[in-house]
């Protein structure tokens, strides 16, 4: 027998593969997860909301257990109705999905040809890069300004052959924000056949009055505009796996065509309709991040470090010139601290700090001003 795969290695096989995909980091090929050496006492990486999911939630998913043998509907159709009254938008303009991280997967595929342009910050969520790049499509990365989108040079970056602009708003992972006036403009120098992305992870945390209002644009008949949102952050349901596209009827009718057809689970679609309904949990997390940012501002300027201006449940601050953002990421990990290096999302040298519980914070904060002051 011929064998084609070596076991110890990933990148042997006798089918023809994509040379798109092929280029992507594979998810698999890290050597299997041994015990890390010291346990993960605060998980500052991924920005969880440490208050947890909501109780509402929670108790809705609960009684739903006992009939998940049954395929929930594919239409989605309570859960959609609730987000639809939620935004004051019609029910056929929402499209629930698993984790809005399917939702850029499933526009990629939707909509980009091999060599079309995608117009994208240089800093700003890996997926649109891994997820256009797996298309084949020729990415243009524009640099952040400040850790916010630089809209109008992005507008400026739009070609002919330009088919979709990515924004995230707040900017994942530098938490920084754009407002209302620079979005319109850039809106206005979008032509109608290029889809607009706004991905509004975060928004539920932003706190500037001048905050884009890009529900509105939708409730006023913009078709090339698909708005994503998620419970993954302030809701409290990552590992759950629920998020939803806002958007023109046509645009969703035509990408929910790439969709698996049950891809929401069945505790997913109870848990995110009662979510909806829990302000306190909602005002409760709010009020813990924005607590956690002043406490991060205050004590890493006292560090002399320069934050991005954050509107998120994390932070991104830039360390002094010649200080290694892995090593630093290493010696904290050794201290039991989770917190990520952004090198691989093109910011080399800066760290970003998910916030955790006020204790898990102080944590963070003491062995990060111990670790730099033994630099
Ligand atoms: C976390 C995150 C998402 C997606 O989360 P899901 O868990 O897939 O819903 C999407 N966009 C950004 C910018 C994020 O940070």
């Amino acid at each position: 027998m011929h064998l084609c795969m070596s076991f110890d290695r990933y990148e042997v096989s006798c089918m023809r593969q994509k040379p798109a995909i092929a280029a992507l980091r594979s998810m698999r090929s890290a050597p299997p997860a041994a015990a890390p050496a010291v346990p993960v006492v605060a998980r500052l990486s991924a920005n969880e909301n440490p208050l947890g999911p909501s109780p509402k939630a929670m108790a809705a998913a609960a009684a739903a257990i006992p009939t998940m043998h049954r395929y929930s509907d594919p239409n989605n159709t309570a859960l959609r109705t609730a987000l639809a009254a939620h935004f004051d938008l019609r029910p056929d303009m929402v499209l629930c999905a698993n984790g809005s991280d399917e939702l850029i997967l499933l526009i990629a595929l939707a909509y980009l040809e091999p060599g079309d342009e995608v117009v994208m910050a240089d800093g700003t969520f890996v997926s649109y890069v891994m997820r256009t790049g797996m298309m084949a499509a020729t990415q243009k990365k524009i640099p952040l300004r400040n850790g916010a989108h630089d809209l109008a040079a992005m507008a400026a970056a739009i070609t002919p052959k330009t088919r979709m602009v990515l924004i995230c708003n707040p900017n994942n992972p530098t938490g920084a924000t754009n407002g209302a006036a620079e979005m319109h403009q850039l809106l206005a120098a979008v032509p109608d056949d290029v889809l607009i992305v706004v991905d509004e992870a975060y928004i539920e945390y932003a706190t500037r009055a001048d905050f884009p209002d890009m529900i509105s644009e939708l409730r006023g008949g913009r078709a090339n505009m698909i708005v994503l949102r998620t419970y993954a952050k302030i809701y409290g349901m990552a590992g759950l796996r629920l998020g939803y596209a806002l958007g023109d009827p046509a645009v969703l009718d035509y990408l929910s065509k790439t969709r698996p057809v049950f891809d929401v689970n069945a505790l997913a679609a109870v848990a995110g309709i009662a979510a909806l309904s829990d302000t306190e949990h909602l005002e409760a997390s709010r009020a813990q991040a924005a607590e956690a940012r002043d406490l991060y501002v205050e004590r890493l300027t006292a560090m002399g470090l320069t934050p991005y201006p954050s509107e998120t449940n994390f932070i991104a601050v830039p360390l002094p010139a010649g200080v290694s953002d892995a090593a630093v990421v290493a010696a904290m990990a050794a201290r039991g601290i989770a917190i990520n290096a952004l090198g691989a999302w093109g910011l080399p040298g800066v760290l970003r700090i998910s916030f955790g519980t006020p204790a898990e914070n102080i944590l963070c904060l003491d062995a990060l001003r111990d670790i730099l002051a033994a630099q």
